[in-house]
C-alpha cells in the first residue's frame, strides 16, 4: 500500500496533536540545572520541515530553549564527518545502555566503550575527537557553524544555563575523568566536557530543530538553504544511533510506539527525522522520570500514528502533491 500525504493533511495532523496534548500537565522540568526548572512549564510547540523547505508550526515554535541532548546529534555527526562512521563505531560505539544518560554505571560496565555518542559518556567522547585536537576555540567555532548549517540560522549559547550548568556539573566531570582513566578522552579532559556543556547550553528553536531533523532526513542536504552538510551516507547512521538511544532507558517504549529515530533533550525539545519524507520536532518542558518531554512525545506520537510515519510500516509517505508517486502494488 502507498500512503500519499499533503501539506494540508500534515497541518491538520498537526494543529491536532498540539490541541490534544495542549493542557496535558503530566511530567516536571528538569530542575538539577538549576536554570531550566525555570522555564515557562506551558510553553509547547510542534514544527515539521518538509523536503521543499516549508515550514509547518503550531504553537510555541521560536521560543529559544536549551537544546541540551539533542546536541548529541549533531556533534555525533561531525564526528562521523571528521573521522568516518567507522571510527567513531570503534571509538566510541553505537549501543544502548538501557540506563540513565548520565549513567557512570553504564562505564563501568562496560569500560572499554563509552556506549554511543547520544549518552553523556559517548557525548563528551565526541566532543574530545572534533577537529582541531587541543585547541578549544577552534573546536567550539566548528560545533557551533555546524549546528548552524544544519538549521540553515544562527544560534547562541544561552549564557545564564551555560552558567548554570557548569556551576553544577559534578557527574558530568566524573564521567570526564573515568573515561580518560579509560583512554577514551580523546583530548583535554577538562576541554572536552566545557565543550560538551557549551553545546547542550545553545539556544534552538522548535523550528530550527525541524529545519535540522530535516536536513538528516534529506540526506545531509538543508531543505531550507540547499547548501550539502554532510555525506548522505551518514544519514542512516546518526538515525540508527537516535533509534537504539534516544530516549535513554525508555528507547525501545518510544521506537515500539512510533516507529521514528528521535532524540530528546532536558530542555524539552525532541527532534525526529523521518528519513526522505520530513524533519519534525516538538517542545515542551515537562519531563518524563527519563528525562523525555512528555508533551513533546505525545504530540509526536500522535503525529507517527495519524500519517503512519514509522519506519517499520509497509506504507511509504510523499508529502508534496507534485512527488512522483509509485503506482500501487
Ligand atoms: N546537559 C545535560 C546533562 O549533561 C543534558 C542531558 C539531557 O538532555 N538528557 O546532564
Amino acid at each position: 500500500m502507498i500512503l500519499k500525504l499533503d501539506k494540508q493533511q500534515i497541518r491538520t495532523v498537526l494543529e491536532e496533536a498540539y490541541a490534544r496534548c495542549k493542557n496535558d500537565t503530566q511530567g516536571k522540568n528538569a530542575d538539577y540545572i538549576p536554570y531550566l526548572a525555570g522555564v515557562p512549564a506551558t510553553l509547547f510547540g510542534i514544527a515539521a520541515c518538509l523536503p521543499d523547505g516549508e515550514l509547518l508550526t503550531v504553537g510555541d515554535t521560536d521560543f529559544a530553549f536549551g537544546i541540551e541532548s539533542v546536541s548529541k546529534v549533531p556533534t555525533a555527526l561531525l564526528a562521523m564527518s571528521q573521522y568516518g562512521a567507522d571510527t567513531i563505531l570503534r571509538q566510541i560505539g553505537a549501543d544502548a545502555t538501557g540506563l540513565p544518560f548520565n549513567s557512570i554505571m553504564a562505564i563501568l560496565l562496560e569500560n572499554d566503550h563509552p556506549s554511543t555518542p547520544l549518552v553523556n559518556a559517548g557525548a563528551i567522547a565526541a566532543c574530545s575527537m572534533i577537529r582541531p585536537t587541543g585547541q578549544s576555540d577552534a573546536k567550539w567555532k566548528a560545533i557551533k557553524e555546524f549546528i548552524e548549517t544544519l538549521t540553515g540560522s544562527r544560534i547562541a549559547v544561552i549564557d545564564e544555563l551555560y552558567r548554570s550548568e557548569s556551576e553544577t556539573n559534578f557527574n558530568n566531570r566524573s564521567i570526564t575523568w573515568l573515561l580518560r582513566n579509560y583512554g577514551r578522552i580523546y583530548d583535554d579532559p577538562e576541554l572536552s566536557l566545557d565543550l560538551y556543556t557549551r553545546q547542550c547550553s545553545l539556544g534552538i528553536t522548535a523550528r530550527q530543530l525541524a529545519v535540522m531533523a530535516a536536513t538528516i532526513a534529506s540526506g545531509g542536504v538543508n531543505p531550507v538553504t540547499h547548501l550539502k552538510v554532510f555525506d548522505a551516507a551518514l544519514t542512516p547512521k546518526i538515525t540508527a544511533l537516535m533509534a537504539t538511544v534516544g530516549f535513554y532507558e525508555h528507547t525501545g517504549d518510544w521506537l515500539f510506539t512510533t516507529g521514528l529515530p528521535a532524540k530528546s533533550g532536558v530542555g524539552g525539545g525532541i527532534l525526529a527525522v523521518v528519513p526522505g519524507v520530513m524533519g519534525l520536532a516538538a517542545f515542551a518542558p515537562p519531563l518524563d522520570e527519563a528525562g523525555n518531554s512528555v508533551k513533546a512525545q505525545k504530540a509526536l506520537a500522535h503525529i507517527a500514528d495519524r500519517l503512519s510515519l514509522g519506519l517499520f510500516n509497509t506504507t511509504h509517505g510523499i508529502v508534496t502533491e507534485t512527488a512522483a508517486v509509485p503506482a500501487e502494488a
